[in-house]
C-alpha cells in the first residue's frame, strides 16, 4: 500500500454551473499540501474554468466521459483530446449512470479508457454490481467480467483508476460492509496482478463509490487495498469533501 498515493476523487455530476467554482477555489484554499492526490471532475462546460481557478494548486481536473474517436460527427460529445486541450489530466469511464442511460459496454468503456490513455488522461474506470446481481449471483464473477472487459492492455499504475461502485450503494445512503468491500478490493487486486504482473497490478489505484461521506471515509479508507474514494453528492462542497480528503 506504502507506493500507491491515495486519492480522493469527486464527480460532480450534471451540478454546477460557474458559481460552483467558488467551492473549488475553498477546497483548493484549504488543501495547500494535502500529502494525497484530490481529483475533481465536473461537468464539461466547467473544465477550463475549473482549471484555471485551480491554477496548478494542489487538485487535478477531469471529465465525466469521452468519446472513443479523436474527432469528427459526434454531435454533443467530446473527445480524450479536447479534455486534455481544456487542460483535464483524468476522465471518469463506465460510470454506472453511463452504462445505465447511454447504454456504455464494457467494450465501448474499454474503447474510450483506450484513447484517454493514448491522450495522456489518467483514467478512473467504474465499474459495481446492482443489487439484484448481488442477490442472484456471485458478485465477483461480476466484476471480473467488468474488469477485464473495461480496461485496456495500455494500462498502469499511473494511467489507470479502478473505481468499485456497487450500484445500489450509489446516491443511496446504503454502503457494504467493510468485509463486503474488503472482498472485492483484493479480488480486483488479485486479477490486475495475474493480468499485468504484480509491479504494475500492486501500482493501480483502486477507489470505493458509493455513499461515501465524513462520516463513514475513516473506516472505508482503513480497508484493505482500498486507496480512495470516487464521491458523488458529498464532493460538491468544500464543507462536505474537505473533511473526506482529511481521513484519507
Ligand atoms: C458516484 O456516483 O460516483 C457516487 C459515488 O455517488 P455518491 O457518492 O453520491 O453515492
Amino acid at each position: 500500500t506504502g507506493m500507491r498515493r491515495k486519492l480522493a476523487a469527486g464527480n460532480w455530476k450534471m451540478n454546477g454551473t460557474s458559481a460552483a467554482l467558488g467551492e473549488l477555489d475553498m477546497l483548493a484554499t484549504s488543501h495547500p499540501a494535502p500529502g494525497v492526490d484530490i481529483l475533481v471532475c465536473p461537468p464539461a462546460t466547467l473544465v477550463s474554468a475549473a482549471v484555471r481557478t485551480v491554477d496548478n494548486r494542489s487538485i487535478r481536473i477531469g471529465g465525466q466521459d469521452c468519446h472513443s474517436e479523436t474527432n469528427g460527427a459526434h454531435t454533443g460529445d467530446i473527445s480524450a483530446a479536447m479534455l486534455r486541450d481544456a487542460g483535464a489530466t483524468a476522465v471518469i469511464l463506465g460510470h454506472s449512470e453511463r452504462r445505465a442511460s447511454h447504454h456504455e459496454t464494457s467494450e465501448d468503456v474499454r474503447a474510450k479508457a483506450r484513447s484517454a490513455q493514448k491522450a495522456g488522461l489518467m483514467t478512473v474506470i467504474c465499474l459495481g454490481e446492482s443489487l439484484l446481481q448481488r442477490q442472484a449471483t456471485n458478485t465477483l464473477d461480476i466484476i471480473g467480467a467488468q474488469l477485464s472487459l473495461s480496461v485496456p492492455d495500455s494500462s498502469n499504475g499511473q494511467n489507470l483508476v479502478i473505481a468499485y461502485e456497487p450500484i445500489w450503494a450509489i446516491g443511496s445512503g446504503m454502503t457494504p460492509t467493510p468485509d463486503q468491500i474488503g472482498e472485492v478490493h483484493d479480488f480486483m487486486r488479485d486479477r490486475l496482478e495475474q493480468r499485468f504482473g504484480s509491479g504494475v497490478g500492486r501500482s493501480v489505484r483502486l477507489l470505493y463509490g458509493g455513499s461515501v461521506k465524513a462520516a463513514n471515509a475513516a473506516e472505508i479508507f482503513g480497508i484493505s487495498n482500498v486507496d480512495g474514494a470516487l464521491v458523488g453528492g458529498a464532493s460538491l462542497t468544500a464543507a462536505d469533501f474537505g473533511p473526506i480528503i482529511a481521513a484519507l
